[in-house]
């Protein structure tokens, strides 16, 4: 008997359980120990370490709990790594591929490739991380965006100053757990292993950002900013290697450029290289203030209190045959001015990991279709004429409709929620977080009406499905365009190469195989492997 007892109390051991726990109970690890030492009959002495392996809210009922899975260390500390690390070799002396842009497309193609033995040369329009971020802060300032240095282009791509949320629709588990790894492994809190909604926050990016870029070089890659690629080598119907700035960079290429790249696309089509015209949604920025979105997920006068997040929430409806949705939701964040060049006003979110703003914000858009610009009568601008282009004229137009209402400058065009619901103008604004300013327009007025009807009846559904939501306290800033690329680079299935050029792999958002940071790092990491067979095969 009594070394029975001696064998529970000092028996090293590992336990899982599944709790549901108060968040007050979550949020600290030592009455989540004690917590556990209770529930599971244990000395909490003999509790030596508790880790998290899952984590969800479940604010369905008036009293909040926490879903965890918990890895619990009984009479030992944990021997193993928090998470599996990967191992980058020195690829100086091995063949070379190039990889346009340092989105997350690029970046994880580049780290892909050094796994596979291969050497990346990353060429990128912007600057890196760090200065770019002068350039972000200009635009509020000077009102001007720098057409090469912005909220899309520069080291990071357009995930770099975002909300860093790293979830996606994508299924393919394994994949998505591989890139969460590698963030971790350069940097990102281990929190995103865990929890079921997670974010990294326009704070922290930055570093993971440089620490990925540190990595390619130590490994004997290279990385060039301020490095545009022009035009791609092409000999027959191979691509050979890229020109950018006054240098040719020879290898395959894999081209991971985004969905702002419009000079990128324009150059393909004018080579004919094959592309064809993408589906997109668009619509407005909508911000309330944070407390209120609290309330309402939360049902609780008192919103988040001490323990929980900022709320967040997803809709989605249909409106005349067409999706109605809030897409890349940003609770306690701010909007952001996130144009690529003159005579453009585009508005995306981002927020800090803290998630900590008075507002929370989301994109609020509707799907548009290619045979929509003909069938509802969609303005595009009339001088070019390539279909392939034709949704991202659209785009085009629309931006530049909102420029000009913003009085030509940064300045977003904006309307109260229920007032645009109601189509009255609204005669002043509630306080809002976008920094260049906002300036009071009827929106209900000037944007296409298949458009602003979608939102209408959207938004009436929207306040029915959660009371409070459909307000006048909640301020709609235009426009929101780059949810996704308008434009797709046709790609072969299997090989992921381009359908008539070989060496040339499409990649991420702007080629339209991808739609957020992680599936464009999936993507990514899918063409590295891709383009490494072809090496093999073609030496
Ligand atoms: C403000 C904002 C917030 C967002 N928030 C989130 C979020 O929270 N979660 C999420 O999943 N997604 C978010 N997104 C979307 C996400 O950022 C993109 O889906 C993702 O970055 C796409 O990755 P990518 O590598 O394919 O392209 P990008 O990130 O667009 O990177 C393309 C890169 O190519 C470079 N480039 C373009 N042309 C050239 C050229 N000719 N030569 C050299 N370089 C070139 C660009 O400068 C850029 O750095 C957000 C986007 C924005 C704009």
């Amino acid at each position: 008997m009594f070394f029975h007892i001696l064998f529970v109390i000092l028996h090293p051991m590992t336990n899982e359980y599944q709790l549901r726990v108060l968040p007050q109970v979550a949020a600290n690890t030592e009455q989540l120990r004690k917590y556990i030492a209770e529930e599971q009959g244990l000395a909490l002495g003999a509790l030596k370490a508790v880790r998290i392996l899952k984590r969800s809210i479940d604010a369905r009922q008036r009293t909040i709990f926490v879903n965890l899975k918990v890895r619990v260390y009984v009479n030992e500390l944990p021997t193993e790594d928090e998470f599996e690390h990967v191992d980058y070799q020195n690829v100086s002396n091995r063949p070379q591929v190039i990889v346009v842009g340092a989105g997350p497309g690029g970046l994880f193609a580049a780290l892909r490739l050094i796994e596979l033995g291969f050497r990346p040369v990353v060429l990128e329009r912007g600057k890196d991380v760090h200065e770019r971020k002068k350039d972000l802060a200009n635009i509020s300032r000077t009102q001007q965006v720098d057409g090469e240095s912005n909220y899309c282009f520069g080291e990071g791509g357009a995930g770099a100053y975002s909300d860093g949320k790293l979830y996606t629709r994508s299924k393919k588990r394994g994949n998505i757990e591989k890139i969460l790894r590698v963030f971790c492994q350069h940097g990102a809190s281990t929190n995103i292993l865990a929890d079921a909604h997670p974010h990294i926050g326009t704070d922290r990016l930055p570093q993971v950002i440089e620490a990925m870029r540190n990595t390619i070089i130590k490994c004997g890659g290279e990385v060039h900013f301020q490095t545009k690629v022009e035009r791609l080598l092409i000999v027959g119907q191979r691509v050979v290697g890229c020109f950018a700035a006054d240098k040719e960079y020879v290898g395959p290429v894999i081209l991971a450029t985004g969905h702002s790249a419009r000079d990128v696309y324009r150059y393909l089509n004018e080579e004919k290289i094959h592309l064809e015209a993408k589906g997109i949604a668009v619509g407005v920025r909508l911000e309330h203030p944070s407390l209120l979105i609290d309330q309402i997920q939360y049902h609780r006068k008192e919103g988040r209190g001490q323990w929980l997040p900022a709320a967040e929430y997803a809709f989605v409806t249909q409106a005349d045959g067409r999706g109605v949705y809030s897409f890349c939701m940003c609770p306690g964040g701010f909007v952001i001015p996130a144009a690529t060049g003159p005579e453009q006003i585009v508005v995306n979110g981002m927020s800090p990991a803290s998630r900590g703003t008075q507002w929370s914000n989301s994109g609020m858009v509707v799907e548009v279709r290619p045979e929509d610009i003909e069938s509802e009568k969609l303005r595009v601008k009339s001088e070019e004429s390539a279909p392939a282009l034709a949704m991202m004229r659209f785009q085009e137009e629309l931006e530049r409709m909102c420029w000009q209402q913003g009085n030509m400058k940064q300045t977003a065009p904006a309307q109260r929620m229920a007032d645009f619901v109601n189509g009255k103008l609204s005669y002043d604004l509630p306080r809002s977080s976008y920094a260049p300013g906002l300036v009071s327009s009827p929106l209900h007025f000037w944007m296409p009406k298949p458009i602003v009807s979608r939102l209408q009846q959207g938004f009436r559904q929207f306040g029915k499905q959660a009371h409070g939501f459909l307000t006048n306290e909640a301020v709609m800033i235009a426009v929101e365009t780059r949810t996704s690329s308008p434009v797709r680079i046709v790609r072969d299935n299997e090989t992921l190469m381009h359908v008539q050029i070989e060496g040339l792999f499409p990649c991420g958002e702007g080629a339209g195989y991808a739609g957020g940071i992680v599936s464009a790092g999936v993507d990514g990491e899918r063409c590295a492997e891709m383009c490494a067979l072809y090496i093999e095969k073609n030496g």
